[in-house]
Parts: C-alpha cells; sequence; structure tokens
C-alpha cells in the first residue's frame, strides 16, 4: 500500500460509535489513512481452519473458499453473500467510513491480498431491517419475561 498511495498509514482501532444512534458501535481491527484517498477502516481475515501454511488468498478464491471469489485480473473478492461482507457493510455504517481495506492473511507467499470495498447502503440497510425485526421477534419477546 506503500508503493500505490501517498504517504499511507495504518492507526491502532478502538470502540467507535455511531454519532445518531449510541447503540450501534463497531471495532474495526485498525483505521487506515492515506493522502490521496483520505480516511477508512481495515478488516483482516486469517483463514485457520485448514491449508493454511500452503494455500494463498488468491487460491482460496478460485476454490471458492472462505466466503472468497476470484474476479478480473486474478483479484481477490469477498462475496457480498459473505457474513463478513455484512459485518464490514455494519462497521462502515455505523462509523461513517465510506470505504474498507479488506485483508486476507494466509502463511504462503504473498501472505495478503487486499480488496478496497465500498459502503454498500442498500445491502446495509437490508441486513439492518433483518436485525431490527429478529430484535424485534425473539430478542425483546425473552427480555420482557425476565
Ligand atoms: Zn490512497
Amino acid at each position: 500500500m506503500k508503493k500505490t498511495h501517498q504517504r499511507f498509514k495504518v492507526m491502532s482501532s478502538g470502540l467507535m460509535i455511531n454519532r445518531g444512534n449510541p447503540l450501534l458501535r463497531a471495532s474495526p481491527d485498525a483505521l487506515v489513512a492515506c493522502r490521496c484517498c483520505g480516511k477508512g477502516l481495515l478488516e483482516i481475515k486469517c483463514p485457520y481452519k485448514e491449508n493454511l501454511k500452503t494455500t494463498t488468498g488468491e487460491e482460496f478464491a478460485r476454490e471458492g473458499k472462505y466466503h472468497l471469489k476470484i474476479g478480473e485480473n486474478s483479484t481477490v473478492h469477498l462475496k457480498h453473500t459473505s457474513q463478513w461482507y455484512t459485518q464490514i457493510q455494519a462497521q462502515l455504517a455505523v462509523t461513517q467510513y465510506s470505504w474498507c481495506d479488506f485483508v486476507v492473511f494466509t502463511q504462503k507467499e504473498p501472505h495478503i491480498t487486499i480488496e478496497r470495498i465500498k459502503y454498500n447502503k442498500i445491502h446495509f440497510e437490508k441486513e439492518y431491517a433483518r436485525a431490527l425485526n429478529f430484535y424485534d421477534k425473539f430478542v425483546l419477546p425473552k427480555l420482557m419475561e425476565m
């Protein structure tokens, strides 16, 4: 990233609270910033179950594993049906950042793949409505019983 962005840096992140709704919170793995793109979030996933030492992120993507798929020019993409994609969209909605660098780390070189994922308002609002529905139907009745 330092080769392709100006003054790229990674900063630690704590718990971030939404300004409009303090119940909405996120803990991104880190924050990133550069002079050319501004500030964004960082989310890192480390596939650990199998073949971590012998398989790259690109190879996982070619097999359709770990929520990954392969795109043009052998770029690695997170599937939009993945819960990781929803997690990233929720983090972006809560923090009001517009993009997140999604990193897959493995122990086989080149070790990491990076995809810059933009905020997808339609996806977030659909999933947020589902979460609210779940809360109303199942969580709230249990809380009222207590
Ligand atoms: Zn940049």
